[in-house]
């Protein structure tokens, strides 16, 4: 078996960013990634507000820099999936990665998250092209066009009012007859004038051409009546789900599922530490992936050197 210092858990920014520090000074490190590494930066057309990058940069790009600065300092990868983590008499954690198992002192998972999708024809199509999952990062490109907002709780009614600021119109789509989130963004959608709900209402379709979305095929869920709704984007937020079923038991996890940690990345488990997405926080970007990939590496690095490595 395999045997490690530390062991990162997804290729994303974080995870780039935790295997580059803790190669730096000097820690043996697996990394592995399930797919091709970049997590979500992958699904970014262009990344507009990751510093340094004047002119934006395509997602694509972006996580290819990542992954040969990493290169630089020759990780171990695996590209396989994690399945288990098992914590050993030892102190030590036995990992499941694809067939094979290794071994670490030190884990920091680093599995991202993932939007809920509606699981309609054309949101898939789409993705990239019209379809979003992020204002803030996708808002700037439909300054003065309309677009529509799905869901009804806070993250779609705080969106909606920092899309409000770039675009011409959008409608705001609920399938339930009233908003569930807090009173506090509802009044300020409800009178803010470029804003119109659009109750018990379900999309069935977001359809397009070559060039994107042009629009969606609505349903009425009181009357019956379908329709459909011109527009150039829509933002989808009916959920935000974390990656990952195989944590080590008694991982302390939020309501939501995302994983707890301290400012330090540590979580309530010695030796494990978690970074980006995946954990309970309120800025989910590359940066802030990227920031929290650094701190768990050193307080990893700290951990190991405690433990003697
Ligand atoms: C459509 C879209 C547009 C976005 N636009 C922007 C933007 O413009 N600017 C910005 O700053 N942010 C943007 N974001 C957010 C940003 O991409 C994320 O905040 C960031 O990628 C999080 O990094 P992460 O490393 O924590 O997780 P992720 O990027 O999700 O990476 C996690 C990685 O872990 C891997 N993984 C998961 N489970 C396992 C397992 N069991 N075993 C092995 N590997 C595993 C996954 O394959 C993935 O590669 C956008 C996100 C989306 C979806």
């Amino acid at each position: 078996m395999k045997i490690f210092d530390a062991v990162v858990i997804g290729g994303g920014p974080a995870g780039m960013t935790a295997a580059l520090y803790l190669l730096r000074a000097g820690v043996k490190v697996a990394l592995c990634e399930k797919l091709s590494p970049g997590g979500q930066v992958l699904m970014t057309e262009v990344i507009d507000n990751y510093p340094g990058h004047p002119k934006g940069i395509k997602g694509y790009e972006l996580a290819d820099l990542f992954a040969a600065h990493l290169d630089n300092y020759q990780p171990e990868r695996f590209n396989d999936e994690v399945r288990e983590i098992t914590p050993g008499p030892d102190g030590e954690y036995e990992l499941l990665v694809g067939a094979e198992r290794i071994k670490a002192k030190a884990v920091v998972i680093c599995t991202g998250a993932r939007y809920r999708r509606l699981g309609i024809p054309g949101e898939e199509k789409f993705l990239g092209k019209g379809v979003s999952f992020c204002a803030l990062c996708d808002g700037n490109f439909f300054r003065d066009q309309t677009v529509a907002v799905i869901g009804g709780g806070n993250s779609a009614l705080e969106e909606s009012l920092y899309l409000a600021r770039l675009v011409k119109k959008i409608y705001l789509i609920h399938r339930r007859d009233e908003f569930r989130g807090c009173k506090c963004y509802l009044d300020k959608c409800l009178i803010n004038p470029k804003i119109q709900p659009v109750l018990s209402t379900v999309v069935n379709e977001i359809q397009g051409g070559t060039a994107g979305v042009t629009g969606l095929l609505l349903k009425d869920l009181k009357t019956g009546e379908t329709r459909e709704l011109p527009v150039d984007g829509v933002f989808v937020f009916v959920g935000f789900e974390p990656v990952g079923d195989f944590f080590p038991e008694g991982l302390e996890r939020d309501k939501a599922g995302f994983v707890m940690t301290d400012g330090e990345m540590k979580t309530n488990l010695p030796g494990i530490f978690a970074a980006g997405d995946i954990r309970s926080k309120a800025c989910r970007q590359v940066i802030t992936a990227a920031g929290d990939g650094a701190t768990a590496a050193t307080a990893a690095y700290a951990y190991l050197e405690h433990l003697h490595v």
